[in-house]
């Protein structure tokens, strides 16, 4: 008589449609197994089960499915049975590793399930398994997502991040004052202009360590990195999934930085280190010279208004410097500082202006743009076309999904004519899928950046509202009011030109 394994297993991100979970779950795939031996009059050597475990996941040991690839090839079983193929190989390579045992076998094998029979000897009954695996295969990703998204819902809680403590906290809570003062120092310093080569080698003379270092090594590089740009340092908090930590290593956190839909921050529920504007601060600092690929000027004493060489002359283009007004008169009272062409920096020195009037006119024109661009967000689908097109197509191919699944409920579709037409609809999906993330993603971006702006410009330093102000216009041209023109404090709106950057 015919002996085969009976194979069951239980996947802890849960089932898909069949309601099958835990122990009770296990019992009835095995009952399963034990029916289909009858109908299939085979013997069943033992029955081999993996439970809590998951195929998906390619660290997951299976003692039981290995012991059984192991008996099919010494010829203690001639075949399995099991409740469904993605009990069975849940990723290709477990099936493939299955298909060469059964070419290769010079006696008959049996591959069974309650859904029906796989001839893994012949090329069509390859191809069915296959398609059958590679669709588990997609609905139990589609499943660790849903347990990726649970844990981000945690996280969009507020809830600190379990395991290790992060550098500057003694645990998830409260803040190790010795490491938050080398984070306060190092934050003044860089900030300065101090590099953070040079506070990594401070570090390392003080041998402070982070979590992550390893016994006797000195703290990395990339850690020091790492650690002042943590979002938590201000009670944002972020998210870094499992996934990319275990491809990537380090990470930059700032990328991971949770946001509401509204684009605020998540806010944790520990003491914090650095204020928001702080940290964005030192953020903003750390990316400025990842663009220029220089520092800052350290000890420079000149000090930059917000349009310091933004605002530019219209006589003679020179970029405008900025002047205290003489103390006690009514415009220093009045607006405090002017700027002026000034021929010191190679100006032809004809021309001032009050300076917060202009700062007020550029800030509004700036947030005005912003928000512009945080509304054409939501409707990108009306102004691309293309966009549209392609969700339109999404949701087709959805929709004949669906309907090749009904039509192979009720045995209109063969198994075989089912297997093709969904690998081609997957297929389809897929190419469609990169083009609308292509599309959709430069706008959505972009959109998200902005909302935070906006919302935060008011707790902005000088230095990040110029950051923002040159990353979108180009200069603000002020003209003189001609012969005649002299203002008596009326502020001309007119003679200013904002030149915007061409997107
Ligand atoms: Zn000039």
């Amino acid at each position: 008589m015919h002996v085969v394994g009976g194979y069951t297993r239980i996947s802890d991100t849960g089932q898909i449609g069949d309601g099958r979970d835990g122990r009770e779950g296990v019992i009835r795939q095995r009952d399963d197994v034990h029916h289909l031996a009858q109908a299939k009059r085979v013997d069943i050597h033992r029955i081999y089960e993996d439970n809590d475990t998951s195929a998906y996941k390619r660290h997951v040991n299976r003692e039981d499915f290995e012991a059984m690839i192991l008996d099919l090839r010494n010829g203690v079983i001639s075949g399995i049975l099991a409740y469904n193929i993605d009990r069975i190989a849940r990723q290709p390579r477990d099936l493939e590793r299955l298909i060469d045992i059964y070419e290769q076998s010079r006696r008959p094998m049996i591959f069974g399930t309650t859904m029906g029979d796989y001839d893994l000897t012949t090329g069509d009954g390859r191809f069915q398994a296959r398609i059958y695996v590679t669709i588990a295969n997609k609905f139990s990703a589609d499943a660790a997502r849903r347990v990726a998204r649970q844990k981000l819902a945690e996280a969009a809680e507020g809830k600190p991040h379990t395991g290790q403590r992060a550098f500057g906290w003694k645990d998830l809570q409260r803040v190790d004052e010795r490491e938050a003062e080398l984070l306060r120092k190092a934050r003044q310093d860089v900030v300065n202009g101090k590099t953070i080569a040079s506070i990594h080698q401070e570090w390392r003379e003080l041998g402070v360590r982070s979590p992550q270092t390893r016994a006797g090594k000195s703290i990395g590089y990339s850690s020091v990195k790492y650690v002042l740009r943590n979002p938590r340092l201000c009670g944002y908090r972020s998210y870094i999934p499992q996934e990319v930590r275990e491809r990537s290593g380090r990470v930059d956190p700032v990328e991971y930085l949770i946001e509401r839909t509204d684009g605020t921050p998540i806010v944790g529920k520990w003491e914090t280190i650095f204020t928001p504007t702080e940290w964005r601060e030192l953020v903003d600092v750390l990316d400025a010279r990842k663009n220029t690929g220089k520092g800052r000027k350290a000890g420079s004493t000149v000090t930059k208004r917000l349009l310091t060489g933004i605002a530019r002359c219209a006589k003679c283009g020179n970029g405008m410097q900025s002047a205290m007004y003489t103390r006690g008169t009514v415009t220093y009272e009045k607006h405090g500082y002017f700027y002026l062409c000034a021929k010191a920096h190679g100006g032809c020195g004809k021309l001032a202006r009050s300076g917060p009037p202009v700062e007020d006119l550029v800030e509004k024109a700036l947030l005005d743009n912003l928000k512009k661009q945080t509304c054409s967000v939501q409707p990108a689908e009306e102004q691309d076309p293309e966009l549209a097109r392609t969700t339109r197509l999404l949701a087709q191919i959805e929709a004949d999904k669906s309907e090749a699944r009904q039509l192979r409920a009720d045995d209109l579709l063969s198994l075989a004519e089912f297997a093709r037409e969904i690998s081609r609809l997957e297929i389809k999906e897929q190419e469609v899928r990169e083009t609308v993330s292509a599309l959709s993603t430069a706008s959505a971006r972009a959109g998200s950046a902005a909302v935070r702006i906006v919302r935060e410009w008011g707790n902005y330093t000088v230095d990040m509202k110029r950051q923002e102000i040159t990353r979108s216009i180009e200069a603000v041209v002020i003209s003189g009011a001609g012969k005649g023109g002299a203002q008596r404090g009326a502020f001309r709106p007119d003679l200013i030109e904002i030149v915007w950057k061409q997107p």
